[in-house]
């Protein structure tokens, strides 16, 4: 069986705001900025256990500004999420969750 992805979301940890962009490339670090509030985060996933086969990553793929976060198994990008909002690496299956660190006001 087959899981169809989407691509990953998340809010901004201060003002909730879903305007969130990725600010930098996965070989340097994870800083996102925040289009509402200007706060800037890095997200961390962290397995919560059990593994879903069979992600199809989303088409087209994200942007490169689109929310990225890196698997905490593999360290694999393609970190996406199902249609119930279950955040899954496709590269390992690895189901995550996520939280965020390194979190500044704007
Ligand atoms: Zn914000
Ligand atoms: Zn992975």
């Amino acid at each position: 069986m087959s899981v169809s992805a989407r691509k990953l979301e998340f809010a901004c940890p201060l003002c909730g705001s879903g305007e969130v962009f990725y600010s930098c490339t996965p070989g340097c670090c994870f800083n996102h900025v925040c289009g509402n509030c200007g706060a800037t985060f890095e997200p961390e996933t962290h397995p919560i256990g059990g593994v879903l086969k069979g992600v199809i990553p989303p088409d087209p793929l994200p942007e490169a500004s689109d929310p990225t976060a890196a698997c905490a198994r593999c360290d694999s990008t393609a970190v996406y999420m199902t249609g119930t909002n279950t955040i899954v690496c496709a590269s390992c299956g690895t189901i995550l969750g996520i939280e965020m660190t390194e979190v500044h006001g704007g």
